[in-house]
């Protein structure tokens, strides 16, 4: 069980461009469960501190007071500010550039970890980031890690934001994760009981599977 709550997680982490989030959005919906792609969040975070110039820790508070929204119908996940849609400003380099940093702070992390556990009290839940099996969901029913390469990892990325500078965002990935798996709190880094599965052999259907297995296995 998932903490306290009587609903089921799947928490599934996994470095920068690994699929996560795709595979998790997939798997929620064949599985009906809710889905939270957690770095939208940070990225949220980042955006709105640079646009407003207020602090991270700020605006990580801006969840609770209702002036930031994260909208998870159909396992979509979308970022409101003040009821504006800001999903799509949240994936650009100049924040790919900028999330680790913010996320390296505690209240920053803190105040997003609690509205991510409440989401997980509220219903089964499929939760992909960097720490859901280590700290944010550690009971989770199913951890999962996902790995790539980082050639595979770049060309997943440029297709995402449609760009062609490889070495640039290959370059990009690599400073991501290593700021996010040497930070003192809550680095990246594979939970005892995660399975790992490797993606470099495996197109979304098939890793999907793998994890369906896994949780089919766990529920008999
Ligand atoms: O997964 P995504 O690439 O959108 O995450 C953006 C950034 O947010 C990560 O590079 C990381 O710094 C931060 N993050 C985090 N903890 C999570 C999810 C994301 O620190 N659970």
């Amino acid at each position: 069980m998932s903490g306290n709550t009587k609903f089921k997680s799947i928490s599934i982490d996994g470095p920068a461009a690994s699929g996560k989030s795709a595979v998790g959005k997939i798997l929620s919906l064949e599985l009906k469960y809710n889905f939270l792609d957690t770095g939208i969040m940070y990225r949220a975070v980042t955006y709105i501190s640079l646009l407003k110039k207020i602090t991270p820790e700020l605006a990580s508070t801006f969840f609770e007071k209702r002036k930031m929204k994260l909208t998870t119908e159909n396992s979509k996940n979308s970022l409101f500010y003040e009821n504006k849609d800001i999903t799509t400003l949240l994936y650009s380099k100049n924040i790919d550039s900028k999330v680790s940093e913010v996320s390296k702070k505690s209240i920053v992390r803190n105040n997003l970890v609690d509205f991510q556990r409440n989401l997980a009290i509220e219903g089964n839940i499929v939760m992909v980031g960097r720490d859901i099996s280590t700290v944010v969901l550690p009971n989770s029913n199913l951890k999962i890690f996902l790995r790539a390469g980082l050639d595979i990892r770049a060309i997943r990325r440029a297709k995402e934001i449609s760009s062609i500078d490889i070495n640039i965002i290959k370059k990009s990935i690599l400073i991501r994760d290593q700021i996010d798996s040497t930070r003192k709190l809550s680095p990246l880094k594979i939970a005892k009981e995660s399975f790992v599965i490797d993606t470099d052999e495996l197109d979304l259907v098939g890793v999907v599977s793998e994890i369906k297995k896994l949780y089919e296995k766990i529920n008999d």
